[in-house]
């Protein structure tokens, strides 16, 4: 099921956390809404699930108008949403199979009917087997799945058409969270449902969702795929936003962008729309430096941390003072401190200044 958002604003106090929001995210597919804390993320999401009434704009789930901040307003249990938030809560005293059927149940659904639904449901984060355990018997990245089980059980008629997920993964460690990544977007994928999930980290969000939304402040930032996100951002804060990047003071012309006295082949940077020839700011990621030139651009060795996978080296950029991070094998001897390298960079991104 589309859902589309109109000039949606939420308004708290005498401040929007939410303003001019303009969305279009298409059935079946799986967003991120994608943002630093407190840009308003799960008050976005709040608004689609209708636990939150829009303060302007309007809101439409498939063909049905359900909030135009005045008399249209339909409740969360009309909207056939399925959800999971950042403290997934799950009943204690129930088991899991229990916590899964719980929403049948609440729908006059009984008996061998609702335990069979539950158990598909627990089939489908393959969690079956500890359907009589009860949730502290489960490690959190278990508890995680069965919140998400409960969500796409839906009525036990329809599957939801559309589901919500408030930072999914949060509450997990580093190393089941990556874990988790891969699960939730095969889970994502065949659930058939619009999926959107909130999450701060980046990674998460490329490797999970087709569509990335990010906000700033409440702001559309950019929406786009994945690699428009990383590779292609529209601004400096997306830019950042999506992994290390760093900026230098460069010039933008026909066919080339010069840094100090090295120039790099314009084909190799990415210059967006509304982006002029002139001074601009040349955004470039550590892995897209390659050092070992004879013609790039002269950089001075600050600091270096071996990081296993490879050395990260802090240097900065001797004509502009501009410091950039560079990653260096970890089968190479690094440079010393001190010591000048070339850099070039294979790929960069032009933002006006
Ligand atoms: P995110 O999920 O992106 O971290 P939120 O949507 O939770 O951000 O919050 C966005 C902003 O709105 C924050 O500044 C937060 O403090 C504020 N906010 C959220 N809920 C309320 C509320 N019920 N009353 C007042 N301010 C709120
Ligand atoms: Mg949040």
């Amino acid at each position: 099921m589309d859902i589309r958002l109109e000039g949606v604003a939420k308004r708290y106090g005498d401040t929007d956390v939410v303003a001019d929001l303009d969305l279009s995210l298409s059935s079946g597919r799986v967003v991120a809404l994608l943002g630093p804390s407190g840009c308003g993320k799960t008050t976005t999401l709040r608004m689609m699930a209708g636990l939150e009434r829009l303060s302007r704009g309007r809101l439409w789930l498939g063909d049905t108008l359900v909030d135009d901040a005045g008399a249209t307003f339909v409740p969360p249990e009309g909207r056939g949403l399925g959800m999971v938030f950042q403290s997934y809560a799950l009943w204690p005293h129930k088991s899991v199979a229990d916590n899964v059927a719980y929403p049948l149940s609440l729908r006059g659904i009984g008996g061998t009917q609702r335990r069979d639904l539950a158990m598909a449901g627990l089939e489908r984060v393959r969690l079956a087997h500890l359907a009589d355990r009860m949730p502290h018997q489960l490690s959190g990245g278990q508890q995680q799945r069965v919140a998400v089980a409960r969500a796409v059980v839906g009525d036990g008629v329809h599957s939801p058409p559309i589901l919500l997920l408030d930072e999914p993964l949060a509450n997990l460690d580093a190393k089941l969270r990556e874990e988790m990544r891969g699960e939730l977007s095969t889970l994502a994928r065949t659930s058939g449902a619009t999926v959107v999930a909130v999450t701060h980290d980046q990674q998460e969000a490329f490797a999970i969702a087709d569509d990335v939304v990010v906000l700033n402040q409440g702001r559309l930032a950019q929406q786009g795929s994945p690699e428009d996100i990383y590779l292609r951002p529209d601004t400096p804060f997306v830019g950042a936003f999506g992994g290390p990047m760093y900026f230098v003071p460069a010039t933008l012309d026909v066919d080339e962008v010069r840094v100090g006295e090295t120039r790099i082949p314009r084909r190799d940077v990415h210059v967006g729309g509304g982006v002029g020839n002139g001074p601009i700011s040349l955004g470039v990621r550590p892995e897209w430096l390659r050092t070992g030139v004879a013609d790039g651009v002269d950089v001075v060795v600050l600091q270096r941390l071996f990081l296993g996978r490879e050395h990260e080296l802090r240097v900065t950029v001797t004509s502009t003072t501009t410091t950039l991070l560079l990653r260096w094998p970890s089968l190479t001897p690094p440079p010393a401190i001190g010591e000048h390298l070339q850099v070039l960079p294979t790929r960069a991104v032009a933002f006006s200044v």
